[in-house]
């Protein structure tokens, strides 16, 4: 990829502000008058670019209102529903700013935030994360799952992620560069932003809660995504079979020798049910999650090898040639 072609027209925008959205017909204008006023005070050029994921609601025809009341506002319509990460992604590839800004549909990323991210980049940062102050309001339960899933993923990626930071930040045109080299499938964007390093600032905000509509996350789904992200970043779960298994031989191996000595010492002694049962449930047990492990990873590379496109566009609006000849040469798009 060359640094020509990625950089368009001299009429570009400055900021690029992405928004995935699936049903958000009730947030999209809240979100770009709020945005529209924040961003015209910064002074700079800007676009903003709305990404249709698949939705059951009439986003795209309030998406396609606005377009025609700002060109500035610039639709991509997925052809699917293809989740989130992937809608971002494709938003990204599309933004032709020199600041990249993804945020969030809801309002839960509030855009009053923009100015201190942007005044991060221009003090040198190149990707700057805006970082939720606290978790007041979740239940206790999530904050203690979500702290789990970051405690496990800090050990076993090596990558350091920053905590309780979505996708609300400022990502510069040298890392955003970087992102879109990844072509890969399993897209956990928390990880990929921080995969790609660059000099990182924090800003610190407090989460409203959702201006209206419901969340698409439930346990379920954060539970996938805890696995998108450990075996997106890790194969550590992959390689430690090896050594449970070599430490279950070990054990076993060690309480033979002893079982051997008892009988030949005291001779045979029959019951053993309970403990014979113990063990066979227990390394079946075992057996099965490592099973399961190898399918986890299979899975995804069965989704890498097929390399499919990484999203179908329906149609897009607004946007200049040169911006869409850019996303459609990305690899794995
Ligand atoms: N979203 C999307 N595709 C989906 C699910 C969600 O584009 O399949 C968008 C959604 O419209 C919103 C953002 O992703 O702009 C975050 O979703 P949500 O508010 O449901 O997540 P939460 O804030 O609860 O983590
Ligand atoms: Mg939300």
């Amino acid at each position: 990829m060359s640094g020509a072609v990625s950089r368009p027209g001299a009429d570009s925008p400055a900021l690029s502000v992405v928004v995935p959205m699936y049903n958000e017909a009730t947030n999209a204008i809240a979100l770009y008058d709020r945005l529209h006023a924040v961003l015209e005070a910064t002074g700079e050029r800007w676009e903003l670019i709305c990404v249709n994921d698949g939705s059951r609601d009439e986003t795209l025809m309030v998406l396609t209102a606005l377009h025609q009341r700002d060109t500035r506002v610039r639709v991509i319509d997925l052809a699917r529903n293809f989740g989130k990460e992937v809608a971002l992604s494709a938003g990204l590839d599309h933004a032709s700013g020199d600041a990249v800004i993804p945020i969030d549909a809801d309002l839960q990323d509030p855009p009053e935030l923009i100015p201190e991210l942007l005044r991060c980049w221009k003090e040198g940062a190149e990707v700057v994360n805006a970082t939720r102050r606290s978790r007041d309001g979740e239940s206790w339960f999530k904050k203690t799952t979500a702290n789990l899933f970051y405690y496990v993923l800090e050990k076993v990626t090596r990558i350091p992620i920053p905590r309780n930071t979505g996708d609300f930040r400022l990502i510069s045109r040298p890392a955003l560069q970087a992102l879109q080299r990844m072509p890969e499938r399993s897209r956990f964007m928390k990880g990929m932003f921080a995969w790609v390093g660059f000099r990182q600032a924090t800003v610190l905000f407090d989460r409203a809660p959702r201006h209206t509509g419901a969340t698409k996350w439930n346990y379920w789904r954060l539970w996938n995504l805890a696995l998108e992200g450990v075996t997106s970043f890790s194969s550590l779960p992959l390689r430690i079979w090896s050594y449970l298994g070599l430490g279950v031989a070990i054990f076993a191996f060690l309480y033979m020798m002893f079982l051997m000595v008892r009988t030949l010492i005291f001779g045979i002694d029959v019951p053993g049910y309970a403990s014979l049962m113990v063990v066979v449930l227990f390394i079946g047990g075992i057996q099965l999650i490592g099973l399961g492990v190898l399918g986890e990873y299979l899975a995804r590379i069965f989704e890498e090898v097929k390399a499919r496109p990484l999203y179908v566009v329906r149609e897009r609006l607004g946007f200049s040639q040169d911006a869409v000849d850019h996303a459609e040469t990305l690899p794995g798009r």
